[in-house]
C-alpha cells in the first residue's frame, strides 16, 4: 500500500495510523490541510472490507473537509478519522478513549466530531481525554436545521440566477429524503410558498412529513423523472449517475446529500444539459458551521448569520462559473484553492520563507 506517494499526490499533510490492542482500536487520522487553521472533521466508524478501503475513504473525506470548511469561510482546515470496526458490535468506552488519546497527541492539529457510526454520547466519552472534540452534550446540538437553512439559502441564490428571482414561491421543488435535513428543508420551503413533491424509502419518515406538509408523494424510483424547477437530493450520495442523468427534468439541483455526483464527469454532463448543479460541499455546510461554533463559545445568532452567507458564496460560485463557462463544481474548487493558496503564502511570508515568491 503506497501511502506517502498518495499523500504527495493529494497534498496531504499528515496521516496517522493508530492501534491499541487492549482497547481493540484500529484507526486512521488524516489531516489534509491546516493552512486555514486546525483540521476539523468527524470520526467515522465503519466495518471496512480492508485497510486499503479505510485509507481510501479517510483520505477522500479529509480532503473534502478542507474544501467544505474553506468555502464556508471558517478558519479551519480539513481532516477526518476512521475507526475500523462495526459500531454496533465493536464500539465501547475503552476504544473511544484510546481514539481520543491519539487525537489529543496531535495537540489540536486535528479536531474530531461525530459522523456515520459515532454519536454525541461517543463525543462525550472522547471529551474525557481530549478537548479537541466538538459535538458534545450541551454544545451545538442537532446540526440538521442549520444544514437545511443553508440549502434553502443556496437554492435562493440558484433561483436568482436561473429564474431571475430569489423567492421560491410557486416553484416546484422535489425533495428526495425527508429525514432530519429533508424535513426541516420542506418546512422552510412550505413557509416560502414552494410547491412540494417528496419521496422516501421509509414510510415512517413519509408519514411524519405528510402529517404537517401539503406535498405530493412519489415512489423512490420515480423521483428523478418528475418535471420540476429544483431537485433536492437529501438522502444519499451518487444520485447523479449514468442511469439517472437521462431521466432528470429539473432546472436546478441543490440538496444536502454529500457526493451528489457519482463521478466528476456527471457534473460536466449536467452542465452540458443546462441543469445548474449547486456543489454539495458549498450548499450543505450549515452543519459544520454550527458545530465549529463550539470552538469559540456557541452562539445561535452568530451561526444563523454565518449560514446565511451561504447565499453569497453560492452567488460567487455561480458568477465565476458563468463568467468562465465552467460547471459550478469546478468554480467552487477554484475559489477554494485560491483561498488556500493565499493562506499558505501568508504563513510562508510570516515565517520569512521565500517560497511564496515562486508560488
Ligand atoms: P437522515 O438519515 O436523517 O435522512 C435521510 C432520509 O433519506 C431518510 O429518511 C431515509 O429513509 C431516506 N432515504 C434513504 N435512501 C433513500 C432513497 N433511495 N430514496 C428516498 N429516500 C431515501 O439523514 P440527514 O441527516 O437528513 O442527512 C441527509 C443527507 O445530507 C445525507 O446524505 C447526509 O450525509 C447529508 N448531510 C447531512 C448533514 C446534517 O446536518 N445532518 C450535513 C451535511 C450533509
Amino acid at each position: 500500500m503506497e501511502v506517502i506517494s498518495r499523500m504527495v499526490q493529494g497534498d496531504y499533510e499528515q496521516v496517522v495510523f493508530c492501534q491499541d490492542r487492549e482497547a481493540g482500536l484500529r484507526a486512521i487520522i488524516a489531516i489534509h490541510s491546516t493552512a486555514l487553521g486546525p483540521a476539523l472533521g468527524g470520526v467515522r466508524m465503519w466495518p471496512y472490507g480492508s485497510e486499503e478501503e479505510a485509507l481510501f475513504d479517510v483520505l477522500r473525506l479529509a480532503r473534502g473537509m478542507t474544501y467544505k470548511n474553506a468555502l464556508a469561510g471558517l478558519s479551519l482546515g480539513g481532516g477526518k478519522a476512521v475507526i475500523l470496526g462495526d459500531p454496533s458490535r465493536d464500539k465501547g468506552e475503552a476504544l473511544l478513549r484510546a481514539f481520543g488519546r491519539f487525537v489529543d497527541s496531535l495537540g489540536g492539529r486535528y479536531i474530531t466530531a461525530e459522523d456515520v457510526g459515532t454519536s454525541q454520547q461517543d463525543m462525550d466519552v472522547i471529551r474525557q481525554v481530549t478537548r479537541h472534540v466538538v459535538g458534545v452534550s450541551g454544545g451545538s446540538g442537532d446540526p440538521s436545521p442549520f444544514t437545511a437553512l443553508g440549502v434553502f439559502y443556496g437554492m435562493k441564490a440558484a433561483a436568482k440566477r436561473v429564474f431571475g428571482r430569489e423567492s421560491l414561491a410557486g416553484l416546484h421543488v422535489v425533495v428526495q429524503g425527508v429525514g432530519n435535513v429533508g424535513l426541516n428543508l420542506c418546512r422552510l420551503l412550505a413557509r416560502e410558498g414552494a410547491r412540494l413533491t417528496i419521496s422516501d424509502i421509509n414510510t415512517r419518515a413519509l408519514t411524519r412529513a405528510m402529517a404537517e406538509l401539503k406535498a405530493n408523494v412519489v415512489p423512490p424510483e420515480e423521483v428523478y423523472g418528475v418535471e420540476c424547477d429544483i431537485f433536492s437530493p437529501c438522502a444519499l450520495g451518487g444520485v447523479v449517475n449514468d442511469k439517472t442523468l437521462p431521466l432528470l427534468r429539473c432546472r436546478i439541483i441543490a440538496g444536502a446529500a454529500n457526493n451528489v455526483l457519482l463521478e466528476e464527469r456527471h457534473g460536466e454532463a449536467l452542465h452540458a444539459k443546462g441543469i445548474l448543479y449547486v456543489p454539495d460541499y458549498v450548499i450543505n455546510a450549515g452543519g459544520v458551521i454550527n458545530v465549529a461554533e463550539e470552538l469559540q463559545g456557541y452562539q445561535r445568532r452568530r451561526v444563523e448569520e454565518k449560514v446565511a452567507r451561504i447565499y453569497h458564496t453560492v452567488e460567487r460560485v455561480l458568477e465565476l462559473a458563468a463568467r468562465e463557462g465552467i460547471p459550478p463544481f469546478k468554480a467552487a474548487d477554484r475559489l477554494t484553492e485560491e483561498r488556500l493558496l493565499a493562506a499558505r503564502q501568508k504563513s510562508q511570508r510570516q515565517r520569512g520563507e521565500p517560497g511564496w515568491l515562486a508560488g
